[in-house]
């Protein structure tokens, strides 16, 4: 942490601000520099908020140098284990489903082709956050059982959303990741709760979240003991209104710079086009995303939520392929690069010379 004192700070200020952190047991070095005073304070101050030090006397700012998540970067898995799936290993991993469960038959049928598509993790709401309190808000606990029935006949690992305590307690036999949505990632007590659960949670998100928050997010599941945390970008709001959202791939690039944590994107919710999820999914990949999160739907303009950006299980098996290819195009141009460290391939080195 390093304290930057107003300009022309009277010394009894300086005095007064080390009387003051010598009192909190802290050790801190004053430093004179030709345009002002600083002070830097030695301790981890990781655990503490900043106002303990904003607010000290003739204080203008307090910059601190580690972030407050400490439990994301020290304890953050790169890989989070669910059943036979790995998240975050080798392999793009692809969660594919319908918005919302629609009834036992439809789920199973369409798990089953979700599954010869490629997909390894069913997803399905069975607790619906509507925008519209008039519109469909899932089947609830019977949509749970048919989740549990389709992982039985598929084998398929199974992510739903839960928004309150008491859905985790009825979704907790029926589902292997519990679901906190954009809508809910603000929401620390039910983070609280999933952290309590020792299962592994995909986090969305929030819509106007930044980066920093969302790992403040995921702190507090980890806080709880629960670090099998898997982050999902699934688009923010910004002016644009031709799309749903605007899928922020920087995000990727960034959190994994970050945190240690698997992140997946959302292309459905991320677009809010059809026409748009293959695309983004090839684009996410090559940003580094450790997979995707797509909606699917056999007939997906009948879908019951969601149906413009949902498509079907014959458009996600090329996504997949797609995935597949570019993660391997892009391990084989790391190989090569590690093998010929003048470029690829042996290339010339490329010549920068501005113009
Ligand atoms: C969902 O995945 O079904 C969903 C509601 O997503 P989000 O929370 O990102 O809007
Ligand atoms: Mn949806």
């Amino acid at each position: 942490m390093i304290l930057v004192f107003k300009s022309e700070v009277p010394e009894h200020q300086l005095a007064a601000t080390q009387q003051q952190l010598d009192r909190l047991g802290f050790t801190y070095k004053p430093v004179r520099t030709a345009t002002g005073c600083l002070l830097i304070i030695l301790d981890d101050v990781s655990t503490f908020p900043s106002h303990v030090f904003s607010q000290l006397p003739g204080v203008e700012k307090a910059i601190r140098l580690t972030s407050q998540c400490s439990l994301v970067f020290k304890n953050g898995r790169p890989s989070v284990p669910v059943r036979h799936v790995s998240i975050g290993g080798d392999e793009p991993i692809v969660m594919a489903g319908p918005c919302s469960v629609e009834g036992e038959a439809h789920l199973l049928q369409l798990a089953h082709s979700l599954k010869d598509a490629g997909a390894h993790i069913l997803r399905g709401g069975a607790f619906k956050p509507r925008t519209s309190p008039y519109d469909f808000q899932g089947l609830g606990k019977e949509a749970l059982a048919y989740l549990a029935a389709a992982r039985t006949a598929t084998g398929m690992p199974v992510v739903s959303e839960v928004m309150s305590a008491e859905q985790i307690e009825q979704a907790f036999d029926y589902v292997d990741i519990f679901q906190i949505g954009a809508r809910s990632m603000y929401n620390y007590e039910l983070l609280k709760e999933v952290g309590r659960t020792r299962r592994p949670v995909l986090l969305k998100r929030g819509m106007s979240a930044t980066l920093q928050e969302f790992v403040s997010a995921a702190e507090y599941i980890m806080m709880q003991g629960n670090l099998q945390v898997i982050l999902c970008e699934r688009g923010i709001r910004t002016f644009e209104t031709h799309t749903r959202n605007t899928l922020d791939l920087n995000a990727v690039a960034a959190l994994k710079t970050m945190t240690p944590l698997p992140v997946l994107v959302d292309p459905s919710h991320g677009t809010g086009r059809r026409e748009l999820v293959r695309p983004m999914s090839r684009a996410a990949i090559a940003a580094g995303a450790d997979g995707l999160m797509i909606e699917v739907h056999q007939q997906p303009n009948a879908a019951l939520s969601d149906a413009e950006q949902a498509i079907t299980p014959a458009m996600l098996k090329d996504i997949i392929d797609d995935a597949r290819r570019i993660r391997a195009a892009l391990s084989d141009a790391h190989t090569n690069q590690a093998l010929h460290p003048a470029g690829i391939h042996g290339a010339a080195t490329v010549n920068c010379t501005p113009t």
